[in-house]
């Protein structure tokens, strides 16, 4: 199924290039010149990933980016910053931005960061009936990876997609001892070298969602002065 991208960009030259290059490679492009037009549309249309430019008349791309967050859309969305943009990267994804792109990036960028994004958070194809699917459970806490679904005694949790990427990871190595750094080339890949606040703003996202006291958490440990470790509860 064609996948629609929402590309929210004032500078038509951009806009253009964008959804020029992004229809060559097949998927379907819808465009907005600034960000009120841009929420309004992202609430209408509910793209499969959004391409929203940070400076924005009427409504700056971080406003937009909480909008959505606020409106429980989990759409991945990645940012387009300029290079002197006073942009401070961990306040975006503390608001619930996916990944970050510097223009100038070259279209062939774009591409292989969209599919990138799009491959990580589609959920999978149906399962044949011989793969049983993945879940993950831990008392009321259930995950299913493939589905990208989290629910906590039965009530479907929202998780922006990198929150997502980050538990499964947590779980996929539970008991072990993650260090910030390991988290941030496993969940964030690039860009983020060294920044491994973000990797803290995020975990304390995930703490607010699943654990009954964020303060005195059950599943999520912090293990001081090296990281983080996803532990199973004892059964009470
Ligand atoms: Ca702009």
């Amino acid at each position: 199924m064609t996948k629609n991208i929402l590309v929210v960009e004032d500078e038509l030259s951009i806009a253009t290039l964008l959804k020029y290059n992004l229809e060559q490679a097949g998927y379907h492009v819808e465009l907005a010149h600034d960000g009120q037009a841009g929420l309004d549309m992202a609430l209408s249309m509910k793209p499969d990933l959004m391409l929203l430019d940070v400076m924005l008349p009427k409504l700056d791309g971080m406003d937009v980016c909480k909008e959505i967050r606020m409106h429980k859309m989990n759409t991945p969305i990645i940012m387009l910053t300029a290079r002197d943009d006073e942009f401070d990267k961990v306040l975006g994804l503390e608001l619930g931005a996916d990944d970050y792109m510097t223009k100038p990036f070259s279209p062939r960028e774009v591409i292989a960061r969209v599919k990138a994004v799009l491959r990580r958070f589609s959920p999978q194809p149906v399962q044949t009936q011989q793969s049983a699917e993945k879940i993950f459970e831990f008392g009321g806490l259930r995950v299913y990876p493939d589905r990208f679904e989290v629910s906590l005694h039965e009530q479907a949790l929202e998780f922006t997609p990198k929150e997502f990427e980050l538990l499964v990871y947590l779980i996929e190595n539970k008991n072990r001892v993650l260090t910030r750094d390991q988290l941030l080339s496993a969940v964030w890949n690039y860009d983020f070298a060294g920044d491994t606040r973000i990797v803290d703003v995020h975990i304390s996202h995930l703490r607010d969602k699943i654990e009954e006291n964020s303060r005195k958490p059950v599943f999520i440990k912090t293990i001081r002065g090296l990281g983080y470790k996803f532990e199973e509860p004892k059964a009470v």
